[in-house]
């Protein structure tokens, strides 16, 4: 295939683009990447009905935030614009004619009330699915039905009329589909489509079928939402002569509830406190207003990871890819047919790893200002070593400063059941020593810390369980947090002896209170 594979995106800027559309966007990119070919954006906003405003801008956004930038179309340029059907409109009227020429489209002149009637009709006769086809064709208002002359007159008169597909009566379409094999259709379940509307707008699969040809687009990946729609398009293929140019179709798999059952929708976002777009949108009210992976505090190589797994798995079982790893593995040919549940937990898991292995002095650069915007002086630490220390637990960037604001403030609760079971009144003594061989160490640094807790225990005949909880909570808390000697280096002499000078009273509180 070579550096020839031309895929593109489509969506319509209808809202907020869905965290599915962000996998088709990938599923896209990846492909075009491995195979030196071109991933193109072409914006679909033929329905002015459904256009949203700010819409194409966030889909430009959030694939600039995913790091999926177009080589070609809206916002790139190109030698196949423009790239936005709108500006295109023109052009596809001369296509519908084309075809109405060759007796493969007519004009339709009915209206509503025909159509309305057309349909209740054969309601009332038992048909639950009433279709606009080879046989309605017959007795509705349209250039197949009509006399020559009285659609030479109606046109004439410039009557409003539609341009419809004459799809044949019994004819089997077959599509030899990348990833469900092959799929037949009857065309007797197709109705005539409509390829252009009154208002000269071509439909969806008038312009979506002339600018896949035009742009000289290789494969169409999409969702499997479109795969009923892809009869339509052989047939327009056929039609125009262009078979010979029709693309390689794959048609990716639902994306499933976390619980498996049934589509993930956009209201699932809310209802189970997840993001299910890629970035914050804003609309009008609050139900129409969504939540973003990348406001939540994932990071796009995360994301990427976690949509990439989400209907599709490379070979062997390594599950942590960045984008480069992806492109190198990506292969339609193992794309799943059954649908992908929406983990988030595994989401999380992802970023989580991300943030684990994202170096060190990386983080600090990103975590220092979140700690100064959280009003703390920041110039008290090394924060690669905060970047270090902390980042075992991390989830979101935004849990860094939940979780290391003991090294600023005071602590704002600890975990009272280990203190309950481990702090006794009658050593407090001997913490205390403690606390004092620690103020006059030398160098504190995590070995000599180490060194003088042990030498402390020994002198003592304390164990490990009886005194490194106490540092731990007494310190940072939590028994979650990071090793405690290299905490401890990182807090300072000065730090470590203020806060045990402090938190012994209250444990001993704890414990009168019992
Ligand atoms: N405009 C369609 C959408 O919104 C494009 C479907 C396709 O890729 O053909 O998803």
């Amino acid at each position: 295939m070579g550096n020839n594979v031309r895929v593109r995106f489509a969506p319509s800027p209808t809202g907020a683009l869905h965290i599915g559309g962000v996998r088709t966007a990938l599923y896209n990119y990846l492909f075009a990447k491995q195979q030196g070919g071109k991933f193109l954006l072409r914006i679909e906003d033929t329905d002015q009905t459904r256009y949203t405003e700010g819409a194409e801008d966030y889909i430009l956004e959030a694939l600039k935030w995913c790091g999926m930038t177009p080589d070609e179309g809206v916002g790139a340029g190109g030698e196949y614009g423009p790239y936005r059907q709108s500006e295109r409109k023109p052009m596809y009227k001369d296509y519908a004619l084309k075809l109405i020429e060759a007796g493969h489209a007519y004009y339709a002149f009915d209206t509503s009330e025909d159509l309305e009637k057309m349909r209740e009709d054969l309601k009332k006769q038992g048909n639950p699915a009433p279709q606009y086809n080879a046989i309605t064709r017959q007795y509705m208002k349209n250039s197949t039905s009509l006399p020559t002359d009285e659609v030479e007159r109606r046109l004439a008169a410039n009557e409003p009329y539609v341009v419809r597909l004459k799809v044949p009566r019994s004819e089997e379409v077959k599509i030899n589909d990348v990833v469900r094999g092959w799929v037949t259709f009857q065309s007797k379940q197709l109705d005539d489509k409509v390829l252009l509307k009154t208002d000269g707008m071509p439909t969806y699969h008038l312009a979506n079928v002339v600018d896949d040809y035009l742009m000289k687009i290789t494969h169409v990946i999409r969702g499997e939402e479109w795969l009923p729609s892809t009869p339509t398009h052989v047939l327009l293929y056929k039609y125009f002569g262009w078979e010979e140019q029709m693309p390689t179709f794959a048609h990716l798999p639902l994306i499933l509830k976390p619980n498996g059952k049934g589509k993930l929708s956009k209201r699932d976002g809310d209802k189970l406190g997840m993001p299910v777009f890629p970035i914050d949108w804003v609309g009008a009210t609050a139900e129409d207003s969504f939540k973003g992976f990348r406001e939540m505090g994932f990071f796009p190589g995360a994301v990427i990871n976690f949509l990439s797994l989400l209907g599709w798995s490379p070979e062997g079982d390594q599950e942590l890819l960045t984008k480069e790893d992806l492109i190198q593995a990506f292969d339609l040919n193992r794309i799943n047919k059954s649908g992908a549940r929406f983990d988030y937990d595994k989401a999380k898991w992802f970023n989580q790893q991300y943030i684990k292995s994202t170096d060190d002095t990386e983080l600090a650069a990103m975590i220092e200002p979140l700690f100064a915007a959280a009003g703390y002086d920041t110039s008290k630490y090394d924060f690669s070593v905060v970047a270090r220390l902390l980042k075992e637990r991390v989830v979101f960037m935004t849990d860094f400063v939940e979780q290391g604001y003991y090294l600023f403030e005071e602590l704002k609760s600890y975990d009272e059941k280990t203190i309950r079971k481990k702090w006794k009144p009658e050593n407090r003594a001997k913490f205390e020593i403690l606390s004092a061989d620690l103020a006059g160490l030398g160098s504190f640094t995590a070995e000599e810390i180490e060194k003088a807790v042990k030498a402390f225990m020994e002198a003592n005949s304390l164990g490990f369980g009886q005194v490194l909880p106490i540092l731990r909570v007494g310190l940072t808390g939590t028994m979650q947090g990071p090793p405690i000697f290299e905490m401890m280096e990182l807090m300072g002499q000065e730090f470590v002896k203020e806060r045990m000078g402090v938190v012994f009273d209250t444990f001993d509180a704890q414990h009168a209170a019992k």
